[in-house]
């Protein structure tokens, strides 16, 4: 993308030429068009939940003779419609921190077992009531880390592990989550025998508000953020992120972190240059 001026520049009375100044303005074309989608996407995700407790609301107020199970369900609809707001929003906001660096890391020992079976039992009840099945197994490891993130990085992996599995309709459903150390490094995997991603998908789905089928994850109470945010914790460990996936039978996620963080004079400022 190009801006075009045109000044007409007169050298003498007969002589006239016209200078074009051509600028360069692919970059701000670009940012201008990301800020417009971001901004459609986020108005967009919004938008659904409000409607609908909008619509449920105006519903319970014009009759008053509406049946008490049918009112219990529609106020619970907006209560989850609402709680889903308050994450999406969260969610943006906890991202922007993340990506803008002005979210501290605080790295300390971590032991990655007791991580691991604390990220399941979060998960656990999720779990039951889906009918999937998780298990774990782990090398006893301590490594430097934000125990936090990376509590909630693993939760997002496990959580989206469990739901998208309890969407497959036959099958085994099964999610198993390892840690094992290999060199300087470890090694975390999440693993499920849940649908799958298509292939033309695996390199979106890190991106914002990306999701393989809209209706289904946001029927999961997804809005296309959550691996969004698990890429940021893992780029601030300075590790990798990896997903092998095959439609029908499973998909893994590999993260690898380094065991030890090396010196870091201010981790915020090296951040933002990256
Ligand atoms: P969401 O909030 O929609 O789950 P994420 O950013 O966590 O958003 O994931 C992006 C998309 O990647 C999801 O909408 C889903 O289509 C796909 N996805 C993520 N994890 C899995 C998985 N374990 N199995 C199948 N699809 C997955």
């Amino acid at each position: 993308y190009f801006s075009c001026k045109m000044i007409p520049v007169s050298l003498s009375k007969s002589e006239k030429r016209i200078v074009i100044l051509m600028h360069d303005i692919t970059k701000e074309h670009e940012l201008n068009e990301m800020r417009k989608e971001f901004v459609s996407n986020v108005s967009h995700e919004l938008r659904t939940p409000l409607t609908s407790i909008h619509g449920y609301a105006e519903t319970l107020l014009n009759d008053p003779d509406i049946d008490p199970e049918t009112r219990q369900r529609f106020l619970s609809i907006i209560e989850n419609e609402a709680a889903r707001m308050t994450r999406l929003i969260n969610d943006l906001l906890d991202l922007e921190r993340l990506e803008s660096g002005e979210a501290r890391f605080e790295f300390q020992p971590v032991d990655l077992c007791s991580v691991i079976k604390y990220v399941l039992s979060i998960v656990e009840p999720l779990a039951v009531q889906y009918g999937v099945k998780v298990e774990y197994s782990c090398q006893d490891i301590v490594l430097e880390a934000d125990q936090d993130r990376l509590i909630q990085m693993l939760v997002n992996l496990v959580d989206n592990a469990v739901k998208y599995t309890s969407l497959k309709e036959t099958g085994e459903k099964q999610v198993k989550v390892s840690a094992k150390l290999q060199d300087e490094s470890v090694v975390i995997k999440v693993e499920d025998t849940g649908p799958g991603i298509p292939k033309n998908a695996l390199e979106r789905i890190f991106d914002r508000f990306y999701r393989v089928d809209k209706g289904r994850s946001r029927k999961m109470g997804g809005a296309g953020l959550g691996l969004s945010i698990v890429k940021t914790i893992v780029d601030r460990h300075n590790g990798k992120i990896y997903v092998e996936s095959e439609v029908g039978v499973g998909t893994t996620f590999t993260v690898v972190l380094p065991v030890k963080q090396g010196e870091r004079k201010d981790e915020n400022v090296r951040y933002h240059q990256k």
